[in-house]
């Protein structure tokens, strides 16, 4: 409107087109009483896009957290492998280790300390594994075996 008086509104078309563009709209809302207010609308727009970010970066936050205080999944893959390391490089026993009667379906870790030995494993049968088990170790939350009074 007074951009015409100054001569601004022929510099830049795409500007002042758009800058046009907008004043048709905003005198289309003026006539329409029940028509969206182009200023709260945005606003909230804005406000939703900046909570959206805030979640997402205390979700990255919350991430990054949980990887820390999960250090055990490093374990877990360690332990993982060390069972299969075992499993290949340990002779394969038919028979139980321990009672020398029952068929060995079991590696069982002596020490307790998964050590990357063969001879810190044993074959065992169900039982045999089980009796081990609860005479000197205890099994942690993700089912590996911890000495006792450790
Ligand atoms: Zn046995």
């Amino acid at each position: 409107m007074d951009r015409n008086k100054d001569g601004t509104f022929k510099k830049g078309g795409t500007y002042t087109m758009s800058d046009s563009h907008k004043n048709k709209i905003r005198e289309k809302l003026k006539g329409n009483t029940h028509g969206f207010k182009k200023g709260h609308k945005t606003g909230l727009g804005r406000k939703l896009s900046e909570e959206t970010k805030c979640k997402m970066s205390n979700s990255h936050k919350g991430m990054f957290l949980n990887e820390k205080s999960h250090n055990w999944k490093g374990d877990e893959v360690s332990y993982r492998s060390l069972h299969y390391w075992v499993r290949n490089h340990k002779e394969k026993k038919e028979i139980c280790e321990e009672c020398k009667i029952n068929k060995a379906t079991e590696i069982a870790n002596i020490s307790g300390e998964y050590k990357r030995d063969v001879d810190d494993f044993k074959w065992l049968c169900r039982k045999c594994h089980y009796l081990l088990d609860i005479k000197s170790y205890e099994k942690d939350e993700f089912g590996r075996f911890t000495k006792k009074g450790n």
